[in-house]
């Protein structure tokens, strides 16, 4: 019998592993290949910006990011580009331009020996029993059950513990992601960010990634996605962006959490953290820093009181929602046409940058 059966490996679920006291039996299962020497097979969808709240994060974890891990170029400022009201901005901001899979490699690389680790397996369901957990997962083989006192789901946007552990109640609005990505002969020292209502009410992005650009949408989920995002390409290859042969598509879906009680968090003795639970900033799409904290939180709640850590946790993760609260209040002045349009013509905050 396991204490603990985490269901997913990403920044979430690898910082609570990680992290749980060594005296705990913990299984930790992804249908990712995690292990360094493989190749990527499913590729977590992702821009791969550490923003400043994950640094915070990372420096509070005691850990510091890998020169393996990091991709080129480093930039400092995002260029806001207005489609709706013909409006460009630069304003000034630090992040940290990685690998997304490689970070996530060696986020699961500081996990102890002690936790078990199963890699290409896939979580199917879970069974209350009396004083237990029952989950069935699927390797390549064939499908296998194992015992455990609590059962955490760090399986990301589309989760399947979610939806078994919390049958009722509100999701987050959900996005398509899509990602694409184009060869490039130029540099661009700076992370784009684009408005524009004839693709969607949430944002698009570029960020060169090496000899790529990786640029990527989250557009409402409607069957128009795929023919909103080429329309969005011929604006950016008219508006002057070298868009080269593309190389690549990746897509998922994006949860936008939009009011609090879209974010599920405990039932008995399931728990869910990062983006699982609706962790993620609508402002931004920013969730990095949400799974480091969320998984940090959990593994001192169980740490704490074992499997009563739910009162705990929820304690503790009341700092999280006030944090999507301001996000959302945030979220209503930058997609608001005519407010954003006020503010990029004021210049407050912005910053000149010259032609290279
Ligand atoms: C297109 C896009 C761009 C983004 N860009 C950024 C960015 O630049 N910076 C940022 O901070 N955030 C970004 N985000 C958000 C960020 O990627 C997530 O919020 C973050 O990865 C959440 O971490 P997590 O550990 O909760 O979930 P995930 O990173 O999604 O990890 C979930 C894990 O669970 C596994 N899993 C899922 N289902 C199962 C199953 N049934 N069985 C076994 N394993 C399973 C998956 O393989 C995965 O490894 C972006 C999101 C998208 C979609």
């Amino acid at each position: 019998m396991y204490d603990v059966v985490v269901i997913g490996a990403g920044p979430a679920g690898s910082t609570l592993a990680r992290m749980l006291n060594k005296g705990f039996k913990v299984l930790i299962l992804d249908k990712r290949n995690l292990n360094d020497n493989s190749d990527y097979m499913r590729e977590k969808c992702c821009g791969g910006l550490i923003a400043p709240d994950a640094q915070k994060m990372l420096a509070h974890l005691g850990i510091g990011i890998p020169e393996e891990v990091l991709t080129g170029p480093q930039m400092f400022s995002v260029k806001s580009i207005d489609f709706d009201n013909r409006l460009v901005r630069h304003y000034q901001r630090h992040y940290i331009n990685v690998d997304r899979e490689k970070f996530d490699r060696w986020l699961v690389s500081l996990i102890p020996h002690s936790v078990d680790i199963k890699f290409n397996c896939i979580f199917k369901s879970f069974k209350k029993q009396d004083g237990y957990i029952e989950v069935k997962y699927r390797d390549d083989d064939r499908e296998h059950i194992v015992k455990t006192k609590i059962l955490v789901g760090a399986d990301g946007a589309i989760s399947r513990v979610r939806k078994q552990a919390f049958t009722h109640g509100a999701i987050p609005d959900t996005y398509v992601s899509i990602q694409r990505w184009y060869k490039t002969n130029n540099e661009m020292p700076y992370y784009t960010s684009i408005f524009d209502r004839d693709i969607t009410d949430f944002y698009s992005w570029i960020i060169q990634k090496g000899k790529y650009l990786l640029i990527g949408s989250a557009i409402p989920d409607d069957n128009e996605a795929n023919k909103k995002f080429d329309l969005m390409i011929d604006r950016l290859r008219d508006y002057g962006f070298d868009i080269g042969e593309e190389c690549k598509r990746t897509g998922t879906m994006i949860m936008r959490t939009r009011r609090l009680k879209q974010i599920k968090t405990t039932n008995a003795n399931i728990a869910l953290i990062g983006e699982a639970a609706g962790f993620i900033s609508p402002s931004s799409a920013e969730g990095i820093s949400y799974a480091l904290k969320s998984g940090a939180m959990l593994a001192h709640s169980i740490n704490k009181c074992n499997v009563d850590f739910a009162r705990d946790y929820n304690i503790r993760i009341k700092s999280i929602k006030s944090n999507i609260i301001i996000k959302n209040i945030k979220a209503s002045i930058m997609y608001n046409r005519f407010l954003r349009k006020i503010i990029m013509i004021s210049k407050v905050l912005s910053m000149n940058v010259e032609d290279v």
